[in-house]
């Protein structure tokens, strides 16, 4: 399905012709600048191998998604400043950028940003202000969104999440099933995000083994519920779809950060 670019991917202005590309385009003047900064909304914090993360966000000028890269790979530390955790959720926070590397199906979102310069934080945003950012740019059938392949991170308004349990192979895991807003159910899929992850290795660390009713109970009765989904890299043939945060206002973890349980339970999630 093609998907036709009308405006510069890092600026949000309007391109001089209108070019078909599942890859967001640059303007001229984006194209020819050095390093630049953005602030970004940040909306997901996620697991990756070798103890490092992924951090995703939204750009306020074009609403578009951002996934900050290192070419080395992004470590706890990006997140922290001294002991306070400045990438969290729904934060707004400044970042350097060196220049947009998109892939040309589903991972159109990739900039490799500058290592010297500390993310610095801006403000978190307001109950409203979050409320704004997912009006804007939430879907409600990811089956749909996922066909023109030229995304790879999606917040999914949710009807309910109908499963949530843990699991021990290879490494700590936990999976849920859910239903998005336009019915289309979503089964095993993997959770990566770190607080969600860090959360519930707390809650077994306390012997709470009901956290999963518990989670469930208080997502499914929020009117505000959203999935936050990443596709990984082609793996085994396939884009697969993973769990990189929940959505709830107000917020279902209590504004938590994941540096929170992991402190609490002595070790990564
Ligand atoms: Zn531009």
């Amino acid at each position: 399905m093609p998907v036709t670019q009308t405006h510069c991917t890092a600026c949000g202005r309007q391109l001089p012709t209108a070019i078909i590309s599942n890859a967001g385009l640059l303007c001229n003047t984006c194209m020819g600048q050095g390093l630049f900064r953005k602030k970004i909304i940040i909306t997901g914090i996620t697991r990756m191998n070798q103890g490092n993360i992924c951090v995703s966000g939204i750009d306020p000028d074009t609403w578009r998604f951002v996934r900050p890269l290192f070419p080395t790979g992004l470590n706890r530390d990006f997140t922290m400043e001294s002991k306070t955790q400045v990438i969290n959720h729904f934060n707004l926070v400044e970042i350097e950028f060196k220049r947009y590397r998109p892939e040309n199906i589903y991972h159109t979102e990739d900039w490799i940003i500058n290592e010297n310069f500390a993310p610095r934080f801006v403000r978190h945003l307001t109950n409203e202000e979050i409320i704004r950012v997912l009006n804007k740019v939430s879907i409600s059938d990811l089956n749909m969104a996922m066909q023109p392949q030229d995304k790879s991170l999606f917040i999914v308004k949710a009807q309910s999440i109908t499963r949530i349990w843990d699991e021990q192979y290879e490494k700590f895991k936990v999976r849920m099933d859910f239903i998005d807003h336009a019915g289309n159910a979503h089964n095993s899929v993997p959770v990566t995000d770190l607080l969600t992850l860090a959360f519930v290795r707390y809650q077994k660390s306390i012997g709470n083994n009901n956290y999963p009713t518990e989670l469930m109970n208080i997502f499914n009765n929020n009117p505000y519920r959203y999935i936050r989904i990443g596709l990984t890299r082609k793996f085994q043939d396939k884009y697969w779809k993973q769990v990189t945060a929940l959505i709830t206002i107000p917020d279902l973890f209590d504004g938590r950060s994941f540096s929170f349980y992991e402190t609490k339970i002595g070790g990564q999630a």
